[in-house]
């Protein structure tokens, strides 16, 4: 399938081999502070589950030993309501700064120390290319709420019966209430 893109590029136009990932060779034989700024255009990248699409700005920074990341990027992303458990979509805005490490010295063509001492260490393929899709789904999935609503005004599921009072009422809770005690009947759900 052919993806069309388009992208500004403001300082330089490294080529874009796949999603989210960025060719990173030129910038890391430059001198520190060297800057590429990237536009991601919704729609146009791949993601991993649960993002769906996200657009936005991607700054890469030069640093002393790698490539620091800045990224502002709006996200949707599918998350499972707690109340009537559907899927529903929710955009936010994610903060990324993340600095990654070349695993190949440039120049000499030598694995490089620095990522073998540290696991952790956000790398650089030997192939130069800097990978974002990870991270970002990385982002999106601790940025999503503990108790995600599809809308504030939910009603769920009924405890009873587990019809979605979104789509249909239910028989459970049906018995007449004579509205002078529906007041005291409101109390005496809030004790129980
Ligand atoms: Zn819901
Ligand atoms: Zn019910």
């Amino acid at each position: 399938m052919q993806i069309r893109r388009e992208y500004n590029w403001p300082i330089f136009a490294a080529p874009r081999i796949a999603d989210m990932q960025y060719n990173v060779a030129q910038l890391l034989k430059e001198p520190m502070g060297s800057v590429r700024i990237f536009q991601v255009e919704a729609g146009q990248v791949e993601v991993l589950s649960p993002v769906k699409d996200i657009w936005g700005d991607v700054r890469m920074v030069r640093t002393h030993q790698g490539v620091l990341v800045n990224a502002e990027l709006e996200v949707a992303s599918v998350v499972t309501c707690s109340r009537c458990v559907d899927d529903c979509d929710r955009v936010s805005t994610l903060n990324i700064e993340e600095e990654f490490f070349p695993t190949i010295d440039l120049h000499t063509g030598r694995r490089m120390a620095l990522v073998e001492e540290d696991e952790d260490a956000l790398q650089i393929g030997e192939d130069h290319l800097l990978d974002l899709t990870e991270v970002i789904r990385q982002y999106a999935i601790s940025d999503q709420p503990m108790k995600p609503l599809c809308r504030a005004e939910c009603l769920g599921l009924c405890l009873e019966c587990g019809v979605d009072l979104n789509r249909s009422g239910c028989a459970c809770n049906e018995a007449p209430i004579d509205p002078r005690w529906g007041a005291l009947a409101g109390l005496q759900d809030l004790r129980n």
